[in-house]
C-alpha cells in the first residue's frame, strides 16, 4: 500500500515537472519527425528512371509497385512525400489505361496517391528546371491532374552559391512552359549541390537567410526549409534515425526543438528491385516502439510545417547530427 502511494505520488510529481517544463519552454518536447520521400527523374537524367519513362511495360509495372508501396505506408501509418517531375506526369496522361485506372478508383495515379491516405501520402513537385519546365509548370500539370498545389519544392540547388536556385522562389514563379500560370513556393526540401558534392543535410526547420547563408535562420523570411538529414542516399537505412533517437534518450538534443529526417525511396527501382518494398515495411516496423513513446512522429512535410508553427512556436533548428562521424554523405 505504502509502495503504491509512493508510486502514485512520484507519478504525480513527474507529471507536474513534465507540465512545468512544457510551460517553461512554451513548446512541445523534442521529437524526431520522419517521412519517406521519393523522386522520379526525366529519362535523360539519372539512369534508373529512363526505362520507366520510355518503356510502357516498365511504366505499368512501376505503377503497380507504387500502389503496393502506398498500401504498406498506409497500413503501417507511416508517411510518404511522392515528388514528381513533369515527364512522369506526361506518361500518366498518355499511357494510363482504363483498366489501370479501375484499380485506382477511376483516378489518375497522382490524384489517387494524393487522396488515398490523407495526411499520410501526398504528391509534391520535383523539378530540375532544366528542360523547359520549371516548378510552376510541374504545379500546373499537377493541378490539371487534380492535385492542388501545396507549395513544396522537392529538390533544389544550394551550393555552390553562384548556382543556387532557391532565392528566386521567394517570389511568385511564372511557368515557363505555361506562362499564364503562377505558383508560390512555401517550403523548400532537399537542398542539393551541383554533382551532390556539397548538399545541405541538416535536421530541423528554419527560414533560410540568404544565398550564401542558407543554413542560417532569418525570422523575417517567409520561405521555410525542412532539412533533409541525413542526405539523399537511397539505401533505406535506419541508422541515421536510430542515431537521433539515441541522442534524444541521452539528452543530447536541443530541448523543445523539432528534428527532421527523411528516407529516400528510389521510385524507379520499386518494380525492379524486389528487396525495396520489404525494406520499407521493416523500417516502419522497427520504429513502431519509438512512435508509441512519442519520440518519433511520422509526418508529411506539410504536416511537419503545421506542427512546427502550432506546437513548436516556429522555433528554428539547424542541426548537423554526426551520425557518420560528421562525414558528408554521398547522394545522387
Ligand atoms: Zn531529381
Amino acid at each position: 500500500m505504502q509502495r503504491v502511494t509512493c508510486g502514485v505520488v512520484a507519478a504525480a510529481l513527474a507529471a507536474g515537472l513534465w507540465l512545468m517544463q512544457d510551460v517553461l519552454h512554451g513548446a512541445d518536447r523534442t521529437r524526431i519527425f520522419v517521412t519517406f520521400v521519393s523522386h522520379n527523374e526525366e529519362s535523360i537524367s539519372n539512369p534508373p528512371c529512363a526505362p520507366v519513362m520510355t518503356d510502357r511495360t516498365r511504366f505499368a509495372a512501376n505503377r503497380v509497385a507504387l500502389l503496393q508501396a502506398a498500401q504498406v505506408v498506409w497500413d503501417k501509418r507511416a508517411t510518404w512525400n511522392f515528388q514528381t517531375e513533369y515527364e512522369f506526369l506526361l506518361r500518366i496522361s498518355e499511357w494510363e489505361t482504363d483498366q489501370e485506372r479501375e484499380r485506382t478508383q477511376g483516378l489518375n495515379l497522382v490524384h489517387f496517391l494524393n487522396t488515398f491516405a490523407p495526411g499520410h501520402i501526398q504528391v509534391d513537385a520535383h523539378s530540375h528546371e532544366q528542360r523547359g519546365y520549371n516548378y510552376a509548370d510541374i504545379a500546373y500539370l499537377l493541378e490539371r491532374m487534380q492535385v492542388p498545389p501545396n507549395g513544396i519544392v522537392g529538390g533544389f540547388i544550394v551550393n555552390p552559391t553562384r548556382s543556387e536556385t532557391w532565392t528566386r522562389l521567394r517570389e511568385p514563379l511564372r511557368g515557363r512552359r505555361y506562362p499564364t500560370y503562377t505558383w508560390q513556393a512555401t517550403t523548400l526540401w532537399g537542398g542539393g549541390s551541383v554533382n551532390h558534392t556539397d548538399d545541405s543535410n541538416v535536421s530541423g526547420i528554419w527560414r533560410p537567410k540568404a544565398s550564401n547563408e542558407f543554413e542560417v535562420d532569418d525570422p523575417n523570411q517567409a520561405l521555410l526549409a525542412v532539412g533533409n538529414y541525413p542526405g539523399t542516399g537511397t539505401d533505406i537505412d535506419a541508422t541515421p534515425i536510430q542515431y537521433l533517437l539515441d541522442e534524444l534518450r541521452a539528452n543530447r538534443l536541443q530541448p523543445g526543438r523539432m528534428y527532421t529526417a527523411t528516407i529516400m525511396i528510389e521510385q524507379c527501382e520499386l518494380d525492379n528491385d524486389p528487396t525495396l518494398l520489404p525494406k520499407i515495411g521493416l523500417l516502419i516496423d522497427r520504429f513502431q516502439p519509438d512512435v508509441q513513446r512519442g519520440d518519433l512522429v511520422w509526418a508529411t512535410l506539410t504536416e511537419m510545417v503545421r506542427v512546427w508553427r502550432e506546437d513548436y512556436e516556429s522555433q528554428p533548428l539547424v542541426a548537423r547530427p554526426a551520425w557518420n562521424g560528421g562525414q558528408q554523405t554521398r547522394a545522387r
